[in-house]
This record gives structure tokens, C-alpha cells and sequence, in this order.
């Protein structure tokens, strides 16, 4: 069988190498003369401590790691280009979509979200979807999921929810008790949940799934007129998923499905696309929408509010280097050039703060000056008041280091301004708006899934909900049952095949 291009790497390497080899050198560019031989005194004698060589090589093995990310460790990265294809410059100011045909670099990373960097691709799990636009306005990062919704509305709650997907602090094992009692006393996780356990929570690969800011942003035009908007981003691949039983199978056999498929997809010329558009909510219709529009955990009906084609981004690069291009890459929902503005929704506010928070403790308080990261499309490098910490590559040489100044040092640029927006109310701590938590589930339980696809959502639900205790599974159920009476029997069905909840109506 023919070696795919992920296999042949090395091999390509070689052949692509001109020349002969390079000299082998340490860090600091001193020629090395013997690399299997550690320095001793005699052939049987101890190491000597002025081996300078090897203690290079061994202090920095030990520093090779950067820790992982919380959540999404495990991901798979490419690059190429956004084109805009339609005119929404009625919505946004954003120089990126300034007009038809424009191309802007981007570079994309796809992950699972709960697992560990060396975890398997075929899990159900939500999966991340995230762009870095490098824009000429600096980076627009638009950090998104394959769902358009998520499990809570409050960035509150993101530590304990994430908690509850990953390991059991005694066992070291997932757990379905700390799962499903989260999700069962936090019923508007009802929603994402379906879409967890229905076809879609193990998309096939990265190709074959579509994209979500899943939050509401905010667009503003060069007149200061405010639109709230969403992103959808479609595969042109086509939605493709994986059965329950091959993705199981995979988890053993190829762990890396998601990254290999990806990488030999680009690396063959059959580069993957997505179609970009927006839904728009004026702030007179937001003021009037019959949900809060900045809850997470809700969706815009699409027959109210229609999918506005915007673009296509297309990925025709792998990475040069997978940890230079993918592990230090650092999105931020913050960064959003200006005509780009956050909403309201609280969970958008809370990550706002705590991405470029991850990635100063991962990479460092300088990690956007690294090439990935660094708004390499402006004229300039970034230009500001900010000087020194570890690794300053690019710390704006004999530019005076404070504001204001005498001496030429960078100006502001007030056609960036946001136009002021009123915000009024009393400071409280304010619940999630629960009187809602079930309908746009019933939507999608009634209108969207197939008979076929609610029956497997069904097996794939109670074959991970049997291994919570009974009063949890008993709480999640009597939710389900609030979606849809039928969700509710057939779960119940199920279990009791299962011989679990045996006697239990949840009365319906
Ligand atoms: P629509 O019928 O207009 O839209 C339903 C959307 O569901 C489709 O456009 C498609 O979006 C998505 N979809 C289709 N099949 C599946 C599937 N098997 N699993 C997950 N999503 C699927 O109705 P509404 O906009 O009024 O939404 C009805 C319900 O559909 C919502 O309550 C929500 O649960 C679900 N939904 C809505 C989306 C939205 O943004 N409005 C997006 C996805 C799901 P796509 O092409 O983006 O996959």
C-alpha cells in the first residue's frame, strides 16, 4: 500500500533538502564533534560536568514542553486564505470585507475540547473551530465551536462545567456522575447536549463539520450604525460523520485520525473550504426578540433571521512545524479588529479575559510577537508602550516607552473609536433567564432530526447516562422528558433494556 504524505514526511524532507546536511551545532552555534559520546575521564570513568555539550542538550529536553492548554489541548492546524465574496460593508466597517474578491491570510485549529493533547480524535466531544485572520487592521482571532449554541450562558460557571468534563480528581477517570449531575441541575445544557449526543458529536475528522462563533458579536459600520451579528461557517465538504462503532475503533487503531486526515487532505492539493455568512439582529429587534439573543445557549431562528453569505476560506498549507504553528498559536476572542465588537453575552465576556490569560501563562507574556501570533500584515510590528519580559523579540528599539511623549512615539488613531453605546441597570449578580431552558431543544428534537438519528441520539445517550448513579439519571431523564415527552419514553425504554430505572414513569 502506497505511504501517505503524512508518513512520508521525513522522506520528503531529505529529498527536498539542497545541498548537504548542516553542520551540527549547539544552542549557541558551536560546532559539535561527537554527538553519541558523553565527555568521561577514561573509557569507564564518570561524566564531567564540563560536558557543555550535553548539558545544553539535556537542560533544554527538559524545558521542551509548554503546558497544555485547559481545554481543546488536542488540535490540528493548517493555513491559507479568506476571500470575501459578498458585500457587507453595510454592516461592518472592517477593512478585511472592504470589498469583493479581497483575500486576507488565516490560519485555522481545529480540536477536541476535553481531552488530553495525546487523547484520541474520534471522541464525542464538542469540537473547536478556530481562525486567525492576520488582518492589515492586526489579528481578528474568531474562536469558535462546530455547535452553534453552548452548555451554559455564564462564564461563571466555565471552570466547574469544564471540571465536570475531564478526570475525577481520586480515580483519574471521566466520571458520569460528575457529567450528568452538572447537566442534569443545569438544565439549559439541555440544548448542546442533544447536539452532543446526536450524529454530529463525532464529526468525521475536521473537514466535514461546520463552524460557530456560537456567541453574538457586534458589527459597526462607518456611519456608527450597530448591528448584533452571528457566524456560521459551512463545510464545503459536506457534513460527514462517524458511527459510534468505527469511531471506537479508530480511538485504538488511529488515534490522530482528525490531524492525519487533515494534513494529507492539504498536503494532496484537495484543500478544505468553508462558506462564511452572518445572521443579523438590528438592536431595535434585539430589544424586542422573543429570547435574550446573548444567550449562549440559544440559537436566531434562520427563517427570521437568514444565513448572509460573506465569504469562503479555503486551507492550502500545512504547518512548516507543528509546534511553531499550532501549539504556540494563542487565539483571543479580544482580538477583533476595529468595525469588530463584542456583545453583551456573558460568556463571550468571560472568555475575553481568559484566553489572552492562557496563553500569557502558556507561552508568555510576549507569545503575540511570535511569528504565528504577531499582526505580521500592518506596516509595522505592533507598535505600542509595552517593553521587555521573557523572550521580547521585538521591543521597538529606541522608541521612547511611555505615552504621552515628545519624541514620535506611536499615536492613537481615533477613527478606531467604538461609538458610545448607553448601559444602564442595577449591579447584581443576575441568574440565567431559566423560564426557557427547553423549546429551541424541542425544535430540534421535533423538526430537524430524522427518526434514524433520534433513535441513535437515544442509544448514544443511555449508553453513556447508565454509569451516573440513579437519582442522576433519574433528573436528567425527567429534563429530556421536558423537551419532548417521546425523548423522555425512549430514554426510559432504553435504560430499562439496561436494567436501569426500572418502575420509573417521570409521569409520563
Ligand atoms: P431551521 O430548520 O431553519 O434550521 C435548522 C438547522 O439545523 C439547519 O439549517 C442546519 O444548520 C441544522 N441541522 C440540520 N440537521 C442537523 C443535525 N442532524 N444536527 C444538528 N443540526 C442540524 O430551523 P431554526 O433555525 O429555527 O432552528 C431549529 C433548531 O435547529 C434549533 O432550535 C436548533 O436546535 C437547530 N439548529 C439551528 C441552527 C441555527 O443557527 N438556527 C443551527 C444548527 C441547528 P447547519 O446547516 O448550520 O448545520
Amino acid at each position: 500500500m502506497a505511504r501517505d504524505p503524512a508518513a512520508e514526511q521525513l522522506n520528503q524532507y531529505k529529498n527536498n533538502l539542497k545541498g548537504h546536511p548542516a553542520v551540527l551545532q549547539t544552542a549557541a552555534g558551536i560546532p559539535i564533534p561527537n554527538k553519541s559520546a558523553i565527555l568521561t575521564a577514561g573509557e569507564r570513568g564518570p561524566v564531567l560536568l564540563q560536558d557543555h555539550i550535553f548539558l545544553d542538550e539535556i537542560s533544554h529536553f527538559a524545558r521542551e514542553r509548554v503546558p497544555e492548554r485547559v481545554v481543546h489541548a488536542k488540535g490540528a492546524g493548517a493555513s491559507g486564505y479568506f476571500e470575501v465574496t459578498h458585500n457587507i460593508t453595510k454592516y461592518t466597517k472592517a477593512k478585511l470585507f472592504s470589498n469583493v474578491g479581497k483575500r486576507t491570510p488565516v490560519a485555522v485549529r481545529f480540536s477536541t475540547v476535553g481531552g488530553e493533547s495525546g487523547s484520541a480524535d474520534t471522541v464525542r466531544d464538542p469540537r473547536g473551530f478556530a481562525l486567525k485572520f492576520y488582518t492589515e487592521e492586526g489579528i481578528w482571532d474568531m474562536v469558535g465551536n462546530n455547535t452553534p449554541i453552548f452548555f451554559i450562558s455564564d462564564a461563571s460557571l466555565f471552570p466547574s462545567f469544564i471540571h465536570t468534563q475531564k478526570r475525577n480528581p481520586v480515580t483519574h477517570l471521566k466520571d458520569a456522575d460528575m457529567f450528568w449531575d452538572f447537566i442534569s441541575l443545569r438544565p439549559e445544557s439541555t440544548h448542546q447536549t442533544l447536539f452532543l449526543f446526536s450524529d454530529r458529536g463525532i464529526p468525521d475528522g475536521y473537514r466535514h463539520m461546520n463552524g460557530y462563533g456560537s456567541h453574538t458579536f457586534k458589527f459597526i459600520n462607518d456611519r456608527d450604525e450597530i448591528f448584533y451579528v452571528k457566524y456560521h461557517f459551512k463545510t464545503d465538504q459536506g457534513i460527514k460523520n462517524l458511527d459510534v462503532d468505527r469511531a471506537g475503533e479508530l480511538s485504538g487503531s488511529d488515534p490522530d485520525y482528525g490531524i492525519r486526515d487533515l494534513y494529507n487532505a492539504i498536503a494532496t492539493g484537495n484543500f478544505p473550504s468553508w462558506s462564511f455568512y452572518i445572521q443579523v439582529m438590528t438592536p431595535a429587534e434585539a430589544e424586542t426578540f422573543r429570547w435574550n439573543p446573548f444567550d449562549m445557549t440559544k440559537i436566531w431562528p434562520q427563517k427570521e433571521f437568514p444565513l448572509i453569505p460573506v465569504g469562503k476560506f479555503v486551507l492550502n498549507r500545512n504547518p512548516d512545524n507543528y509546534f511553531s504553528e499550532v501549539e504556540q498559536i494563542g487565539f483571543n476572542p479580544a482580538h477583533m479588529p476595529p468595525g469588530i465588537e463584542p456583545s453583551p453575552d456573558k460568556m463571550l465576556q468571560g472568555r475575553l479575559f481568559a484566553y489572552g490569560d492562557t496563553h500569557r501563562y502558556r507561552i508568555g507574556p510576549n507569545h503575540l510577537q511570535l511569528p504565528v501570533n504577531c499582526p505580521y500584515k500592518m506596516m509595522t510590528s505592533s507598535q505600542n508602550y509595552q517593553r521587555d519580559g521573557a523572550m521580547a523579540l521585538n521591543n521597538s528599539s529606541g522608541a521612547p516607552n511611555y505615552f504621552p511623549n515628545s519624541f514620535s512615539g506611536p499615536q492613537e488613531c481615533p477613527a478606531a473609536r467604538v461609538p458610545r453605546m448607553r448601559a444602564t441597570g442595577d449591579i447584581d449578580r443576575y441568574n440565567h433567564d431559566s423560564s426557557d431552558d427547553f423549546s429551541q431543544s424541542t425544535a430540534f428534537w421535533r423538526n430537524v432530526l430524522s427518526p434514524a438519528e433520534k433513535q441513535r441520539l437515544v442509544s448514544n445517550m443511555v449508553g453513556n447516562l447508565q454509569h451516573a448513579s440513579n437519582f442522576i439519571i433519574e433528573r436528567a431523564v425527567r429534563n429530556f422528558a421536558q423537551v419532548d415527552a417521546d425523548l423522555g419514553k425512549q430514554l426510559i425504554q432504553g435504560l430499562n433494556k439496561l436494567g436501569k430505572l426500572k418502575g420509573f414513569s417521570a409521569n409520563l
